[in-house]
């Protein structure tokens, strides 16, 4: 059975997760210097990678930041290898 949690206790892992997800916000929707950035869930790990891609494009798209990006961009989080740009 998939672990819930990574080594380090948490959910989703700016450490341990595979996938990191950014989205770039149009200046007027921004409220700090930085991006929101979500990470793939520790549970969902053991997936393929297109279908985290996917699982992760889903909940985007119906978070609060649909419209007001200029694009959301999907990397691998332990190379930062760039797998995805897209809108949302
Ligand atoms: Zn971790």
């Amino acid at each position: 059975m998939a672990s819930k949690k990574c080594k380090c206790g948490k959910s989703a892992c700016s450490n341990c997760s595979q996938l990191k997800l950014v989205f770039l916000l149009k200046h007027q929707f921004k409220t700090t210097d930085h991006n929101p950035v979500w990470y793939s869930f520790i549970k969902e790990e053991t997936k393929s990678t297109q279908a985290l891609i996917q699982y992760m494009l889903n909940r985007a798209k119906n978070s609060p930041y649909v419209g007001k990006t200029n694009c959301i961009i999907i990397y691998h989080n332990q190379t930062n290898k760039q797998l995805l740009k897209t809108n949302i």
